[in-house]
């Protein structure tokens, strides 16, 4: 129990803090790090600082001393956590999910390993084969993912390019059934990251027993030419590789790079020559969705294996879900453009919906139990993500609409009628701050809109659809069913990409909004990797941004822990002559009053119909000290 280690370790639980201000929560940060305690809580969520060395607290000797364990009872960790979610889903048939956010380098992907590998520990007891192989499937499913959406960028050696968010299925037992992975946003742009050299994957199929293992290496290098008026291919080998990888006909990939089928107003089909630079657009396209699709593909393939069979509610009990989300937190860089708009969006959704649940998770329990509730002031994110998702109004659907128009629409005009709509709302300013036309739209942070619209249209010429579905390679036709629609037959109007991530973050939240939420806040020391720095500036600003001083708050606001009073009774009972060994009280309720009192805590603490409510964790880290004395 962290309180035991004495206070030159810092507080275990901001909730603790005398005060609650920057200044405080920074301080208990720092100290908790420097001392290698990485995990604080507030309340029941964990804030993680990242280490950047091996911790010797993941082993056997710790996942023993979490299973079925109260959150204070221990230090605070994320195996705490872990285990608070799946007592829930298991004692009472909840869903739940854990929410890991942070920013790139912050140690979500590895908090989501040591939970996977938590939950695996703990589960499945008697060994039975199937689960077995459903568990193994599970945590190896990530290192077929992260060999496809990972990177080494500036900001971390091993950075996921995209979001994640499993489920987890669990039988009556509390053992694992299956699973579903759902991904977002992945960053096809970096595909091609290097002008020269251009990126094409190689596609191989081994039949394996686990799954079909695809492997994909980057080949080729495929420029153009201007040659008197026409555009070509600069050699011919690139096709004939491009070809070769993707069993098509070279010539077809030829025409597909350097025209497309237009339909005219008069229903007339024709063929239009590109410019150069179209070609390379269209060619960088066509490798992003090349890529992308390969992505999505993998993952149904996983979604396949992992799904869940010859599940019978009637035979086999309800089926309960641990959802696990590991997705970009914030990202702010010196010039911020439009995956970092979306993401930030994503994660403003994100914290809207962390303190509602928070809110109303509290709110709900509070009246089941009969305790007043008292108001909590707090910052509604609500107006944030307003002015981004609302239709007509918002900022994605000015965007859209630009898009949309016929005509020269440039970046700066999109940015000019998003003025008009939105210049009286309180969160939005935009400034334009250089000659070459760099502007700002205010949303919380700066972003630049230079390109915002060719990335919202993300558009693909109908013809390297056409092209792929008519590959020979099964599975690459599988990939691009809507290459069999005809030009006179494709929509007009596809979803953008912001349109489409929006609906696929809005189904998100509603996922996540039916399960019962558990938080690991994750927060980067330094820029430097380094296990020793502890950049106070850098952790200042993720504390503001994460909203943990606020989450602070609600907490002290209101009771930081409840227990029912038979548990609390069996935990306690030692610490006071009334109960031990046993009480002659008509009930449990009061015998609690009797060791409450005892400790005079009294003004800590409320009575709810089944439950004692504690305001602060100090009272029962007095209660664990005590019993850990005797
Ligand atoms: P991104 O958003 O870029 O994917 P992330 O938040 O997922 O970043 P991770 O990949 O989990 O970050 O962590 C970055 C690196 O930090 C890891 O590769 C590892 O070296 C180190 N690290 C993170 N968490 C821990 C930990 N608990 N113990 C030891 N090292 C850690
Ligand atoms: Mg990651």
């Amino acid at each position: 129990m962290a309180e035991l280690e004495g206070l030159e370790f810092g507080k275990s639980d901001f909730v603790l803090l005398d005060e609650v201000n920057m200044e405080q929560f920074m301080e208990n940060l720092k100290l908790r790090f420097e001392k290698a305690r990485i995990y604080t809580f507030i309340g029941e969520v964990v804030v993680s600082v990242n280490p950047y060395k091996q911790m010797d607290i993941y082993g056997k000797e710790a996942i023993d001393a979490y299973r079925g364990r109260e959150l204070y009872e221990n230090p605070p960790h994320l195996y705490a956590v872990a285990d608070a979610a799946y007592k829930a889903m298991k004692r009472r048939a909840k869903d739940t999910c854990i929410v890991i956010s942070g920013e790139s380098g912050a140690g979500k992907t590895e908090a989501s390993k040591y939970i996977m590998q938590y939950i695996a520990a703990i589960t499945n007891p008697s060994q039975r084969a199937e689960v077995e192989s459903v568990k193994n499937v599970l945590l190896k499913s990530n290192c077929v993912l992260e060999a496809f959406g990972n990177a080494k960028t500036n900001r971390n050696d091993n950075s996921s390019r995209f979001g994640k968010y499993m489920d987890i299925n669990f039988n009556f037992n509390g053992d694992p059934t299956g699973g579903h992975i759902n991904n977002y946003l992945l960053e096809k742009v970096r595909i091609k990251f290097n002008p020269v050299i251009y990126d094409l994957y190689q596609i191989q199929f081994y039949n394996t027993r686990i799954m079909n293992c695809v492997s994909a290496t980057p080949q080729g290098n495929l420029q153009f030419e201007t040659d008197s008026e026409s555009v070509q291919v600069v050699g011919s080998e690139a096709v004939s590789h491009i070809a070769g990888l993707t069993t098509t006909e070279p010539d077809n990939v030829t025409k597909s790079l350097l025209y497309r089928t237009v339909a005219t107003g008069g229903g007339e089909v024709i063929e239009k020559g590109h410019t150069e630079k179209e070609a390379c657009f269209g060619r960088d396209a066509f490798a992003k969705a090349l890529y992308e699709r390969l992505f999505c593909w993998i993952v149904a393939r996983i979604n396949a294996v992992i799904e869940v069979k010859d599940y019978n509610p009637v035979l086999h009990g309800k089926n309960t879900v641990i959802g696990v989300l590991d997705i970009y937190g914030f990202e702010i860089f010196d010039n911020n453009s439009f995956e970092q708009f979306c993401i930030n969006y994503c994660n403003e959704k994100l914290q809207q919906l962390f303190i509602e649940l928070i809110l109303r998770q509290e709110q709900d329990e509070y009246q089941r139990e009969g305790i007043t509730w008292q108001h909590i002031d707090y910052f509604n994110n609500q107006i944030i993500v307003d002015l981004v998702e609302q239709p007509h109004k918002g900022i994605i659907s000015v965007l859209d609409e630009a898009c949309l128009t016929v005509g020269k629409v440039t970046d700066t005009i999109c940015l000019e009628s998003m003025d008009a709509k939105l210049r009286q709302h309180p969160h939005y300013t935009s400034r334009c701050v250089s000659f070459y036309n760099l502007c700002l739209v205010s949303l919380y942070f700066r972003y630049s809109v230079e390109g915002f619209l060719d990335k919202n249209k993300d558009p693909l010429f109908q013809d390297f659809k056409r092209l792929m579905y008519n590959s020979s390679n099964p599975v690459l036709k599988e990939m691009w069913p809507d290459g069999q629609l005809s030009i006179t037959e494709v929509t007009k109007r596809p979803l953008t990409a912001a349109t489409l991530f929006k609906n696929s973050i809005v189904a998100l939240v509603d996922k996540l909004g039916c399960k019962e939420p558990y938080y690991v806040r994750c927060i980067k020391p330094n820029e430097m990797k380094s296990p020793v720095l502890f950049d106070d500036a850098r952790c200042q600003h993720q504390v503001a941004y994460l909203g943990l001083l606020e989450n602070v708050r609600v907490r002290r606001a209101g009771f930081a822990y409840r227990q029912p009073y038979a548990r609390f009774l069996q935990r306690y009972k030692m610490t006071c002559e009334y109960t031990w060994p046993n009480h002659l009280m008509e009930t449990d309720r009061e015998a609690v009053e009797a060791i409450v009192t005892q400790h005079g805590f009294q003004d800590d603490v409320a009575y709810g119909h089944t439950k004692l409510f504690v305001r602060t964790p100090r009272s029962l880290f007095t209660l664990e000290q005590e019993r850990a004395a005797l």
